[in-house]
């Protein structure tokens, strides 16, 4: 089976489309969450998924949407972004929101997938080995997609270090150019795709990866696409500036 990897989309629709057509045929697509925040565009992001049948996980920017957490710790354009958001979705798109977990295990293909860490799936950010422990000491899985950061990367430890010794080796790899992984028996990956939506590792790309389930393959893509129409977009809805512009820029 090939599963396309979606996260941090952000209600950017150019990222989100390019990111499917440079993906080609696959047979399931898996999103983990932050569909909307940010972008113009965050019923059609969810329409777009929703045709597509996609297993959709919840982010949270997508329960601060839903008023489902507080977002006393948003920035001021994150914020102002949630409220905007709110009073456009759709009560259709509101309630396909509403019916979404924020992590989700795929025993047959042997991974999980949760927006954020094991740990706490709406709110740590994997950002360094110290805290990848933690993901890795909750792994069911030999592999966890995850997100949040919007970088995409990879740590991978071997599982019987895991389980002996409070402080096991990780290793550590940056794709922020593209790159992948060819998983071996006993070892433990979490993997991020990447944000699709508003990359943050200085690429504009959208980002999005493929997973060979029976290769056990993962490959991290970047792809070109319309970051000015995007950024257009947003200032004419009258959302922060910022957000446009970083677009530009990947930040
Ligand atoms: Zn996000």
């Amino acid at each position: 089976m090939r599963i396309l990897l979606l996260s941090d989309i952000h209600g950017n629709k150019h990222g989100l489309q390019a990111a499917l057509d440079a993906a080609g045929r696959v047979d399931r697509i898996v999103c983990l969450g932050d569909v909307v925040g940010y972008g113009a565009f965050p019923n059609e992001c969810c329409e777009i998924l929703r045709g597509l049948d996609a297993v959709c996980l919840s982010g949270n920017h997508d329960a601060a949407a839903l008023n489902l957490i507080s977002i006393e710790w948003f920035n001021d354009v994150a914020t102002e972004a949630i409220l905007w958001t709110r009073k456009q979705l759709s009560p259709e798109n509101h309630a396909w929101l509403s019916s979404l977990p924020g992590e989700r295990a795929f025993p047959e293909e042997r991974f999980q997938a949760v927006h954020a860490s094991l740990r706490s799936p709406w709110e740590e950010y994997i950002l360094n080995k110290k805290i990848a422990l933690q993901s890795f000491e909750r792994m069911e899985q030999p592999l966890c997609f995850y997100g949040h950061t919007h970088v995409a990367d990879l740590y991978w430890t071997r599982q019987e270090d895991v389980q002996k010794t409070p402080q096991p080796p990780i290793e550590y790899a940056a794709f922020p150019t593209g790159g992948g992984v060819e998983m071996e028996e006993g070892e433990l990956y979490l993997l991020n795709p990447g944000s699709c939506g508003q990359p943050r590792d200085g690429n504009p790309d959208a980002r999005f990866a493929l997973f060979e389930t029976e290769d056990r393959i993962v490959d991290v893509f970047c792809v070109e696409y319309d970051t000015h129409a995007a950024r257009r977009a947003i200032i004419e809805a009258g959302l922060p500036r910022l957000l446009g512009d970083r677009l530009l820029t990947g930040q």
